[in-house]
């Protein structure tokens, strides 16, 4: 139940953020189709089942609703869902750090596939979380790493990923790397490996369809972070 709970709260947040992202006068009126103005009612911003029942359609001009405020609710929501997963399965500190991860990486994910890009902060922001939810849980005597060698790593890894941003000038998201760094402190390198061995095989049965039947060009560029994200959830929930 309390599960359930979580998941709809992270659709709700994953509604707002979304619509921060979209608006940038956000803080002021009503929700408003973006084609006909149309004020939308409460029944229509239930966070994913209004989407589904409308399918994907303003109730008044029928225009078509961009399909990311769709993934948004699903995304927060999928990271809620395992957040709180992982305090029962793993415990309280390592729920905390998975709950880190997973949430900075939601943010990341909605922003990529909104933008196709993602600011820095956000995913700065995220590793300096995620590694002092991890510095606690190492403190509390449960990691399998020294607090040294777990800030060390990261700016080594971090330092990596400038050099590799200088090097391949925009051939590799910035954002990617950082993404990476995030995994690494969610479980060292097993985490690592894992979340992105999901995050290739969810991404070969999204994609490879779609270029197969030449939906999409293979020089657009493919929002990676949600793939990442997926792949992170993947490798908890197992
Ligand atoms: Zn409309």
């Amino acid at each position: 139940m309390l599960h359930i709970l979580m998941f709809l709260l992270g659709t709700c947040i994953g509604s707002f953020i979304n619509v921060i992202f979209s608006r940038k006068d956000w803080f002021r009126g009503r929700s408003r189709c973006d084609n006909c103005g149309y004020v939308l009612k409460w029944y229509d911003m239930i966070p994913l089942i209004s989407y589904i029942l409308l399918l994907g359609e303003c109730r008044k001009c029928k225009n078509k609703i961009d399909y990311s405020h769709f993934m948004s609710e699903l995304i927060m929501g999928a990271a809620f869902l395992c957040g709180s997963l992982s305090f029962e399965k793993y415990g309280v500190y390592y729920g905390i750090v998975v709950s880190a991860a997973l949430f900075s990486l939601a943010v990341a994910a909605i922003e990529d596939y909104k933008e196709q890009m993602v600011y820095n902060f956000i995913l700065n922001g995220g590793i300096i979380t995620t590694l002092a939810a991890k510095i606690i849980l190492i403190k509390a005597g449960m990691g399998n790493i020294t607090i040294t060698f777990a800030i060390l790593s990261v700016l080594i890894l971090k330092l990596i990923g400038w050099i590799g941003n200088f090097a391949f000038k925009g051939k590799i998201g910035a954002g990617d790397f950082d993404a990476f760094i995030i995994l690494y402190i969610l479980g060292e390198w097993q985490s690592l490996f894992l979340s992105l061995t999901f995050a290739g095989v969810i991404g070969c049965i999204i994609y490879l369809p779609q270029i197969i039947l030449k939906k999409k060009e293979r020089k657009e560029p493919l929002p990676f972070i949600p793939l990442i994200f997926a792949g992170a959830v993947c490798s908890l929930l197992i």
